[in-house]
């Protein structure tokens, strides 16, 4: 905290009242909290909408999105990607990015390039509002049970668990059980939770927490991936170094221990 604070964020330590008159969705959970630390520099959002406004933003400048392609291989030349091949037939570029999260590594390694990059299973419930009387006001996390939940206008969005299962992706009700539980004790009034949607996906884990940057092992291929569990707040970013890079000029945003 104290190095996000150097880095410009507010952080500030709150007692358990303090929280509650933050946040007076948490008033009945008031005796289990020890307190907490308040961010309000710090943002959520819901990512799906952000990538769909986004995906439009692309189209409306020009770019082409392609849903539903399965890229099947790399066709190289020399010493650079000839094509790329996908199950809709052969795409050709200047540069190529490979930013596929958990499954890069294995696109990779038919090229001879191996990532460490590891899927690590992650569970989110989306729960509708409904007519609760006291859903959270503010995002937050439970540091003990490593239970986060975020407010997305009608819906709770809470996220929880990193689990070693490999590609799996398959979940079942009893794998919620925990962390519905943290979250309704916390904001009993807070959701429909009877009504929760289950979703499990996988992050895309370094042994050191570093995403992979820059070209590699082909003159044209470039890589933009291994994001682990913040991907999302890091894509911008990772965009414009890999813009940078690409263009072959120095990355405005520093990569001082960014690098591998
Ligand atoms: C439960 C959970 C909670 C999370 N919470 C947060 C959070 O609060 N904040 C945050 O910043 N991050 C969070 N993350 C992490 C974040 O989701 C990832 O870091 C991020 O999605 C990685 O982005 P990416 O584009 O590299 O990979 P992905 O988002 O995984 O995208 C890769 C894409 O490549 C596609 N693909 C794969 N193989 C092929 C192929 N052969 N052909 C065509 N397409 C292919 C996939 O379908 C996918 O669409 C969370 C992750 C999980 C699972």
């Amino acid at each position: 905290m104290r190095l996000l604070e150097s880095d410009g964020q507010l952080i500030k330590v709150l007692d358990r009242d303090a929280i509650v008159a933050l946040d007076p969705s948490l008033a009945s959970a008031r005796e289990k909290i020890a307190g907490g630390i308040h961010c309000p520099t710090d943002e959520t959002g819901d990512p799906a909408k952000f990538t769909r406004a986004l995906a439009a933003k692309v189209v409306g400048r020009g770019g082409e999105i392609r849903t539903g392609t399965t890229i099947t291989g790399i066709e190289t030349s020399g010493d650079g990607v000839a094509q790329v091949m996908t199950d809709k037939g052969a795409v050709k570029g200047d540069a190529y990015v490979l930013a596929l999260g958990s499954y890069s590594p294995l696109i990779a390694r038919t090229i001879g390039l191996s990532l460490p990059i590891y899927p690590v299973k992650g569970y989110s419930l989306t729960i509708p509002i409904g007519n609760r009387p006291a859903p959270p006001t503010i995002a937050a996390i439970d540091e003990h049970n490593l239970v986060a939940v975020s407010r997305f206008g009608d819906r709770l969005r809470v996220t929880a668990t990193a689990e070693f299962a490999g590609y799996d992706t398959s979940h079942k009700p009893a794998d919620f059980a925990f962390m519905k539980g943290v979250t309704e004790e916390l904001y009993p009034e807070g959701a429909d939770y009877d009504r929760a949607e289950m979703w499990a996906g996988l992050r895309p884990m370094t042994p050191n927490n570093l995403p992979e940057f820059g070209q590699r092992r082909l003159r044209n291929l470039y890589l933009n991936t291994g994001h682990g569990h913040i991907g999302w707040t890091m894509s911008h970013g990772s965009a414009r170094i890999t813009a940078d890079l690409i263009a072959g000029r120095k990355p405005a945003i520093s990569m001082d221990g960014l690098l591998n």
